[in-house]
């Protein structure tokens, strides 16, 4: 691909992924102001969706593993090269799993794991594991899917870590540190901080980007491929064109599906809330057994039914600048509205968040809330099952797709852009994330 012919190009979307876009595009050895013009129309706000109400999470168990140790590098490059860790609370931090039982009177009933087996004793070091976790066809609640086979895999015992203080260690029957032994394989990052810092140093660079600018329209011709996009500008009403466009970079998260039907990118509500309080820095994947009559506060007062079935499994990160960020499960009952700042949110469900995790840690019962938010996943479902994310060209001549990233977006965001800048440019890179290649799903 020439990259010295000139270039229009157009981003959809402000989220992690356009914005990181943008970011690579705008600093590759092969961009010239002079001849390529990069457009980010932005719906809302930058972050306004998921890449602003996320976690933070980076791992390096994370999936897919074709893009997480580009990714994950990059992250730590990013943070050295701009001062991420005051500009967007870039920093390692500790990551494990806990169950937890809570009785009436606060202190666990469970029983706790049985010892490892003796080597010798003929069962080849295999004894029938209790599960705790409950049947999956009886709970209503769904994880998000972020610990995969794997990453279960590299589960390692371990006792609770003494600096995780703001658990209640007396109701902890297992904690298992996430990664391998001794390895340190997390960080984080505030999302919306970093989010907001890729789109200004892109900005920075010469790239156009225009807010309230929902697009409408993606036009093309067969044969010659993307030709010029449509928005409406939401203050005035008005649509605009902007024409010639050479490529055109569709990152609208959970919206992708709406504008290019065919790369079935849809979204998922979920829930979360943040807390104010400055905390170790661990981020912990829950399993709480609750009373089978626990009900939380807020519902018992209204004369409420509880809605879980006894077990719950918020995850909660402690995150830079004095917060704590906690997550629930994903719930399908309001579809995806038109624009990220029209997503509503259901108080009941995050005063469920707090009560839940209140129970496991008096420290977080007592701090204040500072957001009860929701946002939509970006999945990409084929056949009924999450795939992996899209990255990459499309059967259309200049339309390009980096969207459906589901629970790893963040950790993911800048290699998706890197790569992206890299196909832009003819760098070769796109045998890299072949299996996430658009057109192998003929989009
Ligand atoms: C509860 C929760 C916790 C999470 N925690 C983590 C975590 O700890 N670590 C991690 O790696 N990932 C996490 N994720 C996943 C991560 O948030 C997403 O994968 C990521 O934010 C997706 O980024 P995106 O840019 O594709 O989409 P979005 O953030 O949704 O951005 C898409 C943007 O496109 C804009 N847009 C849409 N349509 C149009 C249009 N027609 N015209 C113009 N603009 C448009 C939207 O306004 C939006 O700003 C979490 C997700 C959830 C829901």
């Amino acid at each position: 691909m020439n990259a010295q012919r000139k270039r229009n190009i157009v981003i959809v979307g402000g989220g992690i992924i356009g914005s990181s876009t943008a970011y690579y595009i705008s600093r590759h050895p092969r961009f010239n102001p002079a001849l390529h013009t990069v457009t980010l129309l932005e719906a809302t706000s930058i972050a306004a969706g998921a890449s602003g109400k996320a976690g933070g999470l980076l791992a390096l168990w994370a999936y897919p593993t074709c893009l997480v140790p580009l990714s994950y590098a990059l992250h730590r490059d990013l943070a050295a090269k701009h001062n991420g860790a005051e500009r967007w609370g870039y920093r390692r931090l500790g990551c494990g799993s806990l169950a937890a039982t809570v009785s009436k009177n606060g202190i666990e009933t469970r029983a706790p794991k049985p010892p490892s087996p003796p080597a010798d004793n003929g069962t080849n070091g295999e004894l029938p594991i209790q599960s705790t976790v409950p049947d999956e066809k009886t709970k209503d609640w769904e994880k998000l899917p972020k610990q995969d086979g794997n990453a279960a895999g590299l589960l390692q015992d371990s006792p609770l870590p003494p600096d995780l203080d703001w658990i209640d260690g007396r109701l902890i029957q297992h904690y298992e540190e996430m990664g391998s032994p001794g390895a340190t394989e997390t960080a984080q990052v505030h999302p919306f901080y970093f989010t907001n810092a890729m789109a200004d140093l892109a900005r920075e660079k010469g790239v156009d980007i225009r807010l309230r600018a929902k697009v409408t329209k993606i036009n093309d011709t067969k044969t010659a491929g993307v030709h010029s996009v449509a928005y409406e500008d939401r203050d005035t009403g008005k649509t605009h064109t902007i024409g010639d466009v050479t490529d055109v970079i569709v990152a609208a998260g959970p919206w992708t599906g709406k504008l290019v039907p065919r790369t079935k990118v849809e979204g998922l509500r979920a829930h979360s809330v943040v807390f104010e309080a400055d905390v170790s820095p661990y981020a912990v994947f829950t399993d709480i057994q609750l009373p089978t009559d626990y009900i939380p506060e807020h519902r018992a007062s209204q004369g409420q039914k509880r809605r879980h079935k006894g077990n719950v499994d918020p995850e909660i990160y402690a995150r830079p600048f004095g917060e704590v960020y906690a997550c629930g499960e994903p719930d399908k009952t309001i579809p995806l509205p038109a624009t990220a700042d029209e997503v509503s949110t259901d108080e009941s469900q995050c005063d469920d968040l707090i009560a839940y995790i209140g129970t496991i840690s008096p420290a977080l019962a007592s701090a204040p809330v500072k957001a009860r938010q929701a946002c939509y996943l970006p999945q990409h479902i084929r056949f009924g099952e999450q795939r992996g994310p899209l990255i990459g060209p499309t059967s259309v001549p200049g339309l390009w797709v980096a969207a459906g990233h589901t629970c790893w977006g963040i950790q993911n965001g800048p290699g998706t852009g890197y790569l992206m800048a890299g196909m832009i440019f003819g760098d070769g890179v796109e045998e890299e994330v072949g299996s996430l290649d658009p057109r192998k799903f003929k989009v």
